[in-house]
């Protein structure tokens, strides 16, 4: 990989903004996650912003106020946008020198004193938006536990289809409904149609799902016919954030055959708003998935000693609700699952090269999401269609209200973070939702 330890991972590092120096933040001096942010209420242009603690690092103040004066012109108005797309596209050594200025200006032994009120607000002043301009949403189905669990459910006998080992398998999404975290998700209404029943009606959706996964944005993009080979593939990947995919199982499961999803997924996804950076994740590499001795090797295309030894990532993923009724009761979220994104099958290179291999163009602030993460353990399982086994099986929550689906009111959240032996842990923040009525 061409991510590689620096000093800006040095664990010892601390910073002059307290908050960040604390040992369960999300945001330590060593992540320097991006976001894009106006002030709570404001119709102000958005700008581009940093993570530290629970502050936000003002990127066009910087700009304005010269604090990075090392960095060439081209990389600072790339700063100055409303949204990620401009920096994406720059490729890694820009962003290299910007991590680096970043990590400089914020130490807490910094030789700039900057001054701390001209560019830090508080996240809680802040509305966090979506990151960039999304112009092709991907979504893929790489974890074969989660693939196997749902095909078990809609086919018993033959819950893995036989490509499944080969192709990395998704669906093209949809971009213009893509949401920052808090956003409220309407219940969709959709055709559905029970077994019992002989025709669909149209109705609003009862079987309404989360589906927890991570997405990476597209940095450098590839021109119309040419391939991004395997070993080259991070190279055009900017960052991660963790994903909901809602799902509307009840229409999926009648308009799923012969295409796939269409409307079950398409009337929202719900995004975090901070994307950590590939360099940032460096400490957290590992092996990717280790496939069963019977399982085919991947074909030579998506196949590199460098993907197999360090291909994988591993972030544990979680998700949380909270009813309606439990936020009245003052109850704490309750915990559904807990799993690592290290399970996956497919890696990220493998399926961004797939995605390119016929020639596909993806351009700079394009979102490709893993698809839900589910592990081999139990209660790792990352969408409810999974752990309540399409509703049979319903979980109880701390105020003894039932779920086999989502209700309105229903809070989901979804956490990540990483952790490993002489390294700050590091975070993603939340992916928030609430189910609201939509009549
Ligand atoms: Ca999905």
């Amino acid at each position: 990989m061409t991510h590689s330890l620096d000093a800006t991972h040095n664990p010892n590092l601390r910073s002059w903004v307290e908050s960040a120096n604390q040992q369960d933040t999300d945001f330590p001096i060593q992540n320097l996650p991006f976001g894009v942010f106006r002030p709570q209420g404001s119709t102000e242009t958005p700008r581009i912003g940093v993570a530290i603690g629970d502050k936000i690092l003002d990127l066009t103040r910087c700009y304005q106020l010269g604090l990075f004066p090392g960095l060439p012109e081209q990389l600072q108005i790339a700063c100055t946008a409303p949204n990620l797309n401009l920096l994406m596209g720059m490729g890694i050594q820009p962003r290299l020198a910007l991590r680096h200025s970043l990590s400089e200006l914020l130490r807490a032994d910094t030789q700039q004193h900057p001054p701390e009120t001209e560019i830090l607000l508080s996240i809680s002043d802040i509305e966090l938006l979506v990151p960039a301009s999304i112009g092709d949403y991907t979504d893929f189905y790489a974890s074969i536990f989660h693939a196997t669990n749902v095909g078990k459910l809609f086919r018993p006998d033959n819950p893995l289809l036989p490509n499944y080992k080969y192709v990395p398998i998704a669906y093209h999404g949809r971009a213009s409904s893509i949401v920052p975290s808090d956003t409220a998700i309407k219940r969709p209404s959709g055709q559905i149609k029970p077994a019992e029943e002989s025709v669909p009606r149209f109705a609003r959706s009862q079987m309404l799902d989360y589906e927890l996964e991570v997405g990476f944005f597209v940095g450098t993009g590839n021109q119309p016919g040419q391939p991004i080979y395997i070993d080259k593939a991070e190279e055009h990947i900017f960052g991660l954030c963790l994903v909901n995919d809602w799902s509307a199982r009840d229409i999926q499961a009648w308009e799923y055959q012969p295409l796939g999803p269409f409307l079950a997924k398409s009337f929202a996804t719900t995004i975090s708003p901070w994307v950590v950076t590939l360099e940032a994740l460096a400490p957290f590499r590992c092996p990717a998935f280790d496939r069963a001795q019977s399982d085919p090797q991947p074909l030579p295309y998506l196949s590199s000693s460098l993907d197999s030894s360090l291909g994988g990532i591993d972030i544990t993923l979680e998700v949380w609700i909270r009813s309606a009724q439990m936020e009245q009761q003052g109850i704490q979220p309750f915990c559904l699952s807990r799993g690592s994104f290290q399970q996956m099958y497919w890696t990220i290179a493998q399926m961004l090269t797939h995605h390119a291999s016929n020639g596909c163009n993806l351009r700079p602030g394009d979102l490709l999401a893993s698809g839900t993460v589910s592990g081999a353990q139990a209660g790792s399982q990352g969408c409810l269609l999974e752990i309540t086994q399409r509703g049979s099986q319903p979980i109880v929550l701390p105020t003894g209200e039932e779920r086999k689906f989502l209700v309105d009111g229903d809070e989901v959240i979804l956490r990540g973070y990483c952790e490993t032996a002489g390294y700050q842990r590091i975070g993603f923040g939340e992916c928030r939702g609430k189910i609201v009525n939509s009549q």
